[in-house]
């Protein structure tokens, strides 16, 4: 195992009040594993991504939980050992690179440094940085460029292009390719496809269960703070268990049926007030229809349980 996330909790603390954005979450992530994080807005995919460099936002905390990768414990670490590892052994892409990339300086700077930063001499760093060029399909001029003359999808491969540049052990990719048209989309996900071959495990954050699909060796799906599904590609695919990974799939658009696509009425909660026993409860089609459930999914939390070997729940059908 790579990484394991134990009972992790993440909460901001905002003048109008706790938003617990991540609630109890635990999950593993294996050498050379795909896993996705689906789930809508505000469900607390990026912050558990943020956590797991020890990078939450301010006014965010982490307020409980275990952070292990590779046997450390990411949350025990001095900014100067989360450093060392930052770009090295864990490097993260984000949805918009400009976020990441310096717009005052040139693109081969900018890769030159990372990798001098983590003690490469430069022109090692120099000849490394024209071969990550050749890797994401760029090229070499491009060290002379700066951002902004490069589109969006030139610039999310030169963000994984710093991202590969130590064959880290693990890629934090949020959201990557959601700026981007398809086709770029597609490229830059053979890319990340590319990165796991040679041996790194992705962690990817979508909002788009389809596209996790495509790749992901298995899915977690979150809601308001919780996950509530955690298993195989197929598994979640073939036999999703949870009421809300149900409504997901339903509300993919499917070329080849005439099935309806269902968008799942109402709307996320607030999380500074989240609903009483499962998150879920106001818009579950099950608990609406089921009067036996009443008293029970409104207040009480449901456990997660390991349906079969490696899909786990949380939702009172399966107790
Ligand atoms: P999206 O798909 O929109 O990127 P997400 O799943 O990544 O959403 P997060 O950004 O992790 O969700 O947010 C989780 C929750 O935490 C949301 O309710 C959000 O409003 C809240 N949150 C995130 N950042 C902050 C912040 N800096 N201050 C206060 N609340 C925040
Ligand atoms: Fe629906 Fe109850 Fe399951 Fe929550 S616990 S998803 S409300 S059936
Ligand atoms: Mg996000």
């Amino acid at each position: 195992m790579l990484l394991e996330v134990k009972n992790l909790s993440i909460y901001y603390y905002t003048l109008a009040g706790t938003v617990r954005a991540v609630e109890n979450v635990s999950f593993t992530i294996d050498k050379k594993e795909w896993v996705s994080f689906v789930g809508e807005s505000g469900s607390g995919k990026s912050t558990v991504a943020y956590a797991l460099l020890n990078l939450v936002p301010s006014p965010g905390k982490i307020v409980n939980g275990e952070i292990i990768f590779e046997g450390k414990n990411i949350l025990g670490l001095t900014k100067d050992e989360l450093r060392e590892i930052r770009g090295k052994e864990i490097s993260m892409v984000f949805q918009d690179p400009m976020t990441s990339l310096d717009p005052l300086r040139k693109i081969g700077d900018q890769i030159v440094e990372v990798m001098t930063e983590h003690g490469m001499e430069k022109d090692e760093a120099y000849n490394r940085a024209k071969e990550l060029l050749r890797k994401v399909n760029l090229p070499e001029d491009r060290m002379s460029y700066y951002p902004h003359q490069l589109s969006g999808g030139q610039r999310q491969r030169i963000a994984i292009a710093i991202a590969m540049a130590f064959n880290p052990k693990l890629l934090i990719a949020d959201e990557p390719t959601t700026a981007l048209d398809v086709i770029v989309q597609d490229a830059i996900m053979d890319l990340i496809e590319s990165l796991k071959k040679e041996g790194t495990s992705i962690f990817f954050v979508t909002h788009d269960i389809s596209l996790a699909a495509e790749r992901s060796d298995k899915i977690a799906v979150m809601y308001a703070g919780k996950l509530v599904e955690f298993g195989k590609v197929e598994q979640i695919l073939e036999n999703p268990l949870h009421p809300y990974t149900q409504s997901l799939l339903a509300s993919v658009p499917d070329l080849w049926s005439e099935k309806e696509i269902k968008a799942i009425p109402g709307y996320p909660p607030d999380l500074r007030n989240p609903p009483s026993g499962c998150r879920f409860h106001p818009r579950c089609p099950v608990f609406n229809e089921k009067a036996n459930l009443k008293g029970v999914c409104d207040s009480i939390e449901p456990e997660t349980i390991e349906i079969e070997k490696g899909h786990f729940v949380s939702c009172h059908l399966y107790r």
